[in-house]
């Protein structure tokens, strides 16, 4: 579980076209980062993916279910997808434990003491046993963001995507979160990850995605992108952030 296929996917905002002929297929078990300057369309096309937002055409499948059809269940679809945001976007009045479990707890897809009893399993995978009962506001930045992926996970994903989560970080709380999701990676989720991170995507992604103006312009593994890109828009952009 986990193959998300795309298909000519295009999306505008009014005139501006900001995704022009997407395509790309990501296996089970995949590690994709997605690089590319500010304005690409990353984003955009993280918030396709979990459909976010619509696309303008073209299809989006995970799992062979495509949520751009007339009949799609998109939050059937939404269940199977987790996202972590730059922002770590918890829900400020609740516990880290009710944060975890709320989800699984109103879509009754677990009882009470089911999803409590997952959202401690998870707080012990991301480190965090310790806090199940203290407010977001108590928490450091790297610690909120470790939430925020426990959360995601609560729903059982077969993908889950990154939109930037090291970005809003102070330096030193980078590290502990990209160790969240290295350990992921090595337990073979499919991810798709958003980062200015080149360090994690050289050594955590199997394939590295470059976007440029709403188009795949480059892919390939680590080594050949860092090591010999081929387009002179990757190389601009390599020489700009390394
Ligand atoms: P990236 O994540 O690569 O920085 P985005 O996908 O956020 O890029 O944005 C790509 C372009 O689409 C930008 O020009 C942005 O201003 C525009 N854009 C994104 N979302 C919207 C929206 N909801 N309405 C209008 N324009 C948008
Ligand atoms: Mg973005």
């Amino acid at each position: 579980m986990g193959k998300v296929v795309i298909k000519n996917l295009k999306k505008s905002f009014g005139d501006l076209e900001v995704l022009k002929d997407i395509n790309l297929e990501v296996c089970e078990r995949e590690v994709i980062c997605i690089i590319g300057a500010s304005g690409s369309g990353k984003s955009t096309l993280l918030r396709c993916i979990n459909a976010l937002e619509d696309a303008s055409s073209g299809t989006v499948e995970v799992d062979g279910h495509d949520i751009t059809g007339a009949h799609a269940d998109i939050n059937k679809y939404r269940q199977d997808i987790g996202m972590v945001f730059q922002q770590f976007n918890l829900f400020p009045h609740m516990t880290v434990l009710q944060n975890i479990s709320f989800a699984p707890i109103s879509l009754k897809l677990k009882t009470k003491e089911e999803a409590q009893a997952k959202a401690h399993e998870l707080l012990k995978r991301v480190d965090l046993e310790e806090k199940a009962n203290v407010y977001p506001e108590q928490l450091s930045g790297g610690q909120q963001q470790r939430v925020a992926i426990a959360r995601a996970l609560a729903m059982e994903p077969d993908v889950m995507l990154f939109d930037e989560p090291t970005s809003a970080l102070d330096p030193e709380m980078v590290g502990e979160v990209l160790a969240v999701m290295k350990k992921l990676a090595n337990e073979g989720m499919t991810m798709i990850v958003v980062t200015h991170e080149m360090g994690f995507a050289k050594e955590v992604a199997d394939r590295v995605i470059f976007i440029d103006e709403g188009y795949i312009v480059e892919q390939g593994p680590p080594s050949e992108i860092f090591g010999n890109p081929k387009n002179e828009r990757t190389i601009n952009f390599l020489n700009k952030v390394l």
